[in-house]
């Protein structure tokens, strides 16, 4: 698959949804070229999922944004998706994509989870060949980055 225009698509189908949330759904410029990938689209669409999912429900003000943004960087997609909510403390943030882990004002407030979202993430980035990480700030935001290698062009036209 071209990730442009499935990263467009998700967008798309979830902007309304959002807007609903008081959400503002964000995509950066896309690059030019095609960023052709090999991909479950399903499971894909589970990551993304679950990564916006946090940031709608790790919020902190009534002005939210959510911006995704890809990029071809090395050889890879670099898919970003930042956030203005109320980020993770250095602490946390080598352990948010543990299972069952969740960070300490998370763990007590009224937002359910059971701290699994990020973990599956992981999980399937990595039978992706990808990797996913982030960097935070607390009271600041997150930004989550997932990187899926392309696909040589030779090989091109197989697999999705
Ligand atoms: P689940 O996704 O299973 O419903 P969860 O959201 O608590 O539960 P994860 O999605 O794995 O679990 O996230 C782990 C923890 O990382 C969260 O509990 C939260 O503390 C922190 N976290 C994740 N994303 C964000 C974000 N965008 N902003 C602030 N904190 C975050
Ligand atoms: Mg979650």
């Amino acid at each position: 698959v071209d990730i442009r225009g499935y990263v467009q698509d998700c967008v798309q189908e979830l902007q309304f949804d959002m807007e609903k949330k008081g959400v503002r759904l964000v995509l950066s410029d896309l690059p030019e070229a095609p960023l052709l990938i090999t991909a479950d689209r399903e499971k894909l669409k589970r990551v993304f999922l679950n990564v916006i999912e946090n940031a709608v429900k790790y919020r902190s003000m009534a002005d939210c944004f959510i911006r995704l943004q890809v990029q071809d960087i090395d050889g890879s997609a670099v898919i970003q998706i930042e956030d203005n909510g109320q980020g993770i403390s250095e602490e946390a943030l080598p352990y948010i994509f543990d299972r069952f882990y969740r960070a300490d004002p998370s763990r007590n407030t009224s937002t359910g989870g059971s701290g699994l979202g990020l973990a599956i993430a992981k999980q399937i980035m990595e039978e992706h060949g990808g990797a996913i990480w982030a960097s935070s700030r607390l009271g600041e935001g997150t930004i989550v980055f997932m990187a899926l290698p392309l696909t040589k062009q030779e090989q091109g036209g197989q697999g999705e």
